[in-house]
């Protein structure tokens, strides 16, 4: 395997966070072709930059290598359920299929976050994952004035149709405000992935980085609405 070429930019030992239901480690993959005004990762848009997120572990600190996190899985194999790849975005690595076989090859079930930018390689991994988390950011219309790169909502828009002909388990997520888009445009986007068929919906309250605070709040009206249009719908 060319390990040389992961750009792993950071490791979580245990998280009940992101794949619901399912402790699971998650792995950073540094480097994403967009620049989102609200990314709170963009240490990780860069394949070149310096990891600077390290091990989280007791027993494990320092630079991130991959061969490292294989042995951390392998003393793991009793308390995780998975491994999650998110990033940045985690198919912008051109390992990553290696790296998931990898890791079900050692018996864990496998996750990735993705803003859905490469549907052609989410297609070739969809039988190696058992869940997908993607982000739908805003009204397609108004995806290259978030995303600042041009086209940038079509290719998801081709992810979300091979998720939902698929047999993976998936969510889509919006993390949201009323800054780069209305409540009823929220409404009206939520409304779209429902009649598609998605199923699992969850919105991501905007947490300012530099207030650390959670700035707007949905109505509980919208909440409503929103609890109805799906089987599983989650405001965090
Ligand atoms: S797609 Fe995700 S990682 Fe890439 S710039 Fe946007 S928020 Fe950041």
């Amino acid at each position: 395997m060319r390990r040389e070429g992961s750009a792993i930019g950071g490791f979580v030992p245990f998280s009940s966070l992101d794949w619901p239901g399912q402790l699971a480690a998650v792995v950073f993959i540094k480097g994403c072709p967009w620049r989102c005004d609200y990314c709170h990762n963009p240490h990780l848009q860069s394949r070149k930059t310096i990891p600077v997120v390290h091990i989280e572990s007791q027993n494990a600190q320092g630079s991130l290598d991959w061969d490292r996190i294989l042995e951390f899985l392998d003393a793991r194999k009793t308390l995780l359920d998975g491994v999650v790849f998110t990033g940045g975005e985690p198919f912008t690595e051109p390992n990553l299929e290696e790296m998931i076989g990898q890791v079900l090859h050692k018996g864990f079930k496998v996750a990735v976050h993705t803003a859905g930018m490469y549907p052609s390689k989410l297609e070739r991994s969809l039988e190696s994952l058992s869940w997908v988390g993607l982000d739908i950011k805003t009204k397609a219309e108004n995806y290259d004035s978030l995303t600042h790169r041009s086209g940038s909502a079509e290719p998801v828009r081709k992810t979300l149709e091979k998720l939902l002909k698929s047999d993976v388990s998936f969510e889509c997520r919006t993390t949201w405000s009323p800054q780069w888009l209305s409540e009823s445009d929220l409404i009206d986007l939520a409304q779209d992935l429902s009649a598609q068929g998605v199923r699992k919906y969850a919105i991501q309250r905007f947490r300012s980085l530099a207030h650390r605070s959670v700035g707007h709040e949905l109505s509980e009206q919208s909440l409503r609405i929103l609890d109805s249009l799906f089987e599983q719908f989650t405001y965090r």
